[in-house]
């Protein structure tokens, strides 16, 4: 077979191959489902960009203050119409999720007011932003105090727990959809809108923000769809399908989008200024493909899940639980597994391949991280990439893959360089 014979030459032997192919068979009706999801969310782009009128004209570069933008105006009322929101803030001047997630809160938080996770500990690079771990320029500085409510020890909502927590002062509730570093369940958009509506429910004027890194395209539906009234995230993960080289996006309220604006630019400024600088066709053709991308990211982890599940390894999510992001976490129980899977992972990317990943300090991060990704647009984990912190229960966080065939192959190798320093017996 010719495929076998060229995989064999790029490292992967045999018996994985095949090990592979064995875990496939059982995922046909699975992967369909997600090609439905795709189909929908196809749509819903496709019809956005119809409503809103995108000519080739709007790809235009802008410089300067980049005043009259329309190009800009219309990518971001084209994310409104899918996240069926009154607005939206979608711009390269936004440099990551945190970025995005730290004007957000700040935009809509003033000192005395009290932020709510519900959902236990943020991800670990907004625990500074908040000021759970100190940091210059934290919420904290600023007079914006923290509380949270954990999830209970099966991981789902603690609703005693989140109404006790709620109080005269609490402005916005931050729900973080992906499970980020920790091993708790990622939450589906309906148990999201469970919450929100219960949060709401306690205190109707309350902020809901979701925290939707990674989520984007997973489901049928979105946060903003059950009550968010703001999603968050990240253009160089899902929404960005892979092609937008930056960005970060809030889709929201009126009234909430309008204070990030002006907490982006400047009072009064707002929405008006940030020149595209010629970064629009990546934008909108990425969303474009993005539900495509997404499902392919999608089929690797459930394969991934499948996989690893088979040789008695710990899987969140296991291999048959609903998706509502597009993170597989492998609890590899050592830092010799962490590695050699890292190192399948990059040795089956189209760049870098010739690297090997160690672990080593990234700001935000409270313990050593190992990455592995050999990707067209640094850091992005759309594309395929595996990431950890070097800590028990030494889980690694696998996703991405801008098709279904790379991320495949990608998690054969992992398997491969685990198999060849012995740490797996197929
Ligand atoms: C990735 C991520 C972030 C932060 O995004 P960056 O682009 O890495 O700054 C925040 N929250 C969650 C859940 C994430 O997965």
């Amino acid at each position: 077979m010719e495929l076998l014979q060229l995989y064999e030459e790029m490292g992967l032997s045999e018996a994985v191959y095949r090990r592979g192919e064995e875990v496939l068979a059982a995922l046909e009706e699975r992967f369909r489902a997600i090609d439905r999801t795709a189909e929908l969310n196809q749509a819903k782009v496709l019809a956005a960009m119809q409503k809103n009128r995108v000519g080739a004209n709007h790809f235009a570069a802008t410089t300067g203050y980049g005043y009259d933008d329309d190009g800009r105006d219309r990518l971001e009322r084209v994310y409104a119409s899918v996240f069926h929101t009154e607005a939206a803030l979608v711009r390269p001047q936004i440099t990551c999720g945190t970025h995005a997630l730290t004007v957000a809160l700040s935009a809509n938080l003033l000192p005395g007011d009290e932020l709510l996770s519900p959902v236990g500990l943020p991800y670990d690079t907004l625990q500074e932003v908040i000021g759970i771990r100190p940091s210059p320029c934290s919420l904290a500085e600023y007079g914006v105090t923290y509380r949270q409510a954990d999830l209970t020890p099966e991981g789902g909502f603690d609703f005693d727990a989140v109404r006790r927590a709620i109080n005269d002062r609490t402005k916005l509730i931050t729900i973080q959809r992906s499970k980020g570093y920790a091993t708790r369940p990622s939450f589906t958009v309906e148990q999201i809108g469970e919450l929100i509506a219960f949060c709401k429910s306690v205190k109707p004027d309350v902020i809901c923000m979701v925290d939707n890194c990674y989520g984007e395209f997973v489901s049928n539906i979105e946060p903003t769809d059950v009550g968010a009234d703001m999603a968050v995230g990240s253009l160089i993960k899902n929404p960005g399908g892979g092609l937008a080289p930056i960005g970060g996006y809030i889709c929201g309220t009126k009234a909430c989008v309008d204070r990030c604006a002006y907490r982006l630019s400047a009072p009064g400024l707002g929405q008006e200024v940030g020149a595209n600088l010629g970064i629009l066709p990546a934008f909108y053709q990425g969303f474009f493909l993005a539900p495509t991308v997404t499902a392919g990211a999608l089929k690797g982890a459930i394969f991934a899940a499948k996989l690893y599940e088979g040789l008695g390894f710990r899987c969140v999510p296991n291999g048959t639980e609903v998706r509502s992001d597009i993170i597989q976490a492998v609890e590899l129980g050592s830092e010799a597994a962490m590695l050699a899977f890292c190192r399948g992972i990059q040795a089956a990317a189209p760049v870098d391949s010739f690297a090997a990943p160690v672990p080593g300090d990234m700001p935000g991060y409270d313990s050593q991280v190992i990455m592995a990704a050999g990707a067209f647009v640094q850091g992005s984990s759309i594309e395929l990439s595996a990431d950890g912190p070097v800590r028990p229960p030494y889980a690694v966080y696998f996703q991405g893959g801008l098709t279904w065939q790379h991320a495949k192959f990608g998690i054969l190798m992992s398997l491969q360089k685990m198999a060849d320093a012995g740490l797996v017996k197929l």
